[in-house]
């Protein structure tokens, strides 16, 4: 791919790591969980007080909504970074929100740890550039309509604001399939690792809009490669002031992580046999330990 002079992977060169209050993104596998949008104080610390518990590792909630319609619920703004405030002065748990605005990235980058870019948001150049510029953690979602080159290069665009701390996130494309809300692409794994350095993430809560679909694809993500998961939990989903069919119950979303952490602990476990087999087969030829193949590693590594 042409002119991904930041984004692009050079030969040799290790993933990249962004580290957001002592998490790892990139080596550690994270989930970011919480609500599509925060709405009350109550919602909200309790909703991050359950995914904190079933081993989330940031919590997601909106307070700017990019909603389709101008009438529907679009965030409670200042009010909902206060509220995001708090849940993680109770929990502990960094912060994932999204900006829409150019004018408000400085001041809604106080409150977040990580500064989310939304879909239709992914080709706002001037959002781009003013990520870029807070040199905060940018979690910067697929745009619905975008090729994984016009993704990378927007990537590009923090980047090369002197930002190196992009995480790409898969939320699904639009296609003639209309039984899912979009289309997941977990192709992008392997081809964002084929071509960056930087983190994947998927989101499978927006990428099928379905609840039953979100445990699936979250297991068939982790066995693709994803560096995490961002998914949508809500105290009292048919209640929800936005996204309310696709937003599990944290009791649901508890027997899920269980489920989740048990594939990844096979592969890791899997991971290590296979360094293990070639420690010894290469001591065997006389060669000396050489560390192993990762079955989390990009295949053209
Ligand atoms: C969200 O994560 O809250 C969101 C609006 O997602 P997307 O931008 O992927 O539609
Ligand atoms: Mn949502």
């Amino acid at each position: 791919m042409n002119n991904l002079k930041l984004t692009g992977k050079k030969p040799g060169e290790s993933r990249s790591v962004i580290e957001v209050g002592g998490i790892r993104v990139g080596e550690e596998f994270v989930v970011i969980a919480g609500p599509c949008s925060v709405e009350t104080e109550d919602q909200t610390v309790r909703t991050a007080v359950a995914v904190k518990a079933a081993g989330a590792k940031m919590l997601r909630g909106g307070a700017f909504k990019p909603r389709t319609s101008p009438y529907a619920f679009q965030g409670l703004g200042l009010k909902g970074l206060k509220i995001l405030d708090k849940a993680k002065r109770e929990t502990g748990l960094p912060i994932v929100t999204e900006v829409v605005d150019t004018r408000d990235v400085s001041w809604v980058g106080e409150y977040a740890d990580v500064l989310q870019i939304g879909a239709r948001n992914m080709q706002n150049f001037s959002l781009l550039r003013e990520a870029g510029k807070s040199g905060k953690p940018i979690l910067l979602k697929r745009g619905m309509y975008s090729t994984l080159e016009e993704w990378l290069n927007c990537a590009e665009y923090i980047l090369a604001e002197g930002n190196d701390q992009v995480i790409l996130c898969e939320r699904g494309i639009r296609t003639f399939e209309t039984y899912t809300r979009n289309t997941l692409d977990l192709s992008m794994i392997p081809a964002v690792k084929a071509e960056s350095h930087l983190p994947i993430m998927v989101d499978p809560s927006h990428g099928t809009g379905i609840k039953f679909m979100i445990e699936p694809m979250s297991l068939a993500a982790i066995a693709a490669g994803a560096d995490g998961l961002e998914i949508e939990v809500h105290i009292d989903p048919p209640s929800a002031l936005s996204d309310k069919d696709q937003q599990l119950r944290p009791e649901e979303f508890a027997a899920m992580m269980k489920r989740l952490f048990e594939l990844r602990e096979f592969m890791v476990e899997k991971n290590e046999k296979a360094a293990e087999t070639t420690k010894r087969g290469d001591l065997d030829k006389g060669k000396g330990p050489s560390g192993s193949r990762d079955v989390f590693a990009d295949a053209t590594d």
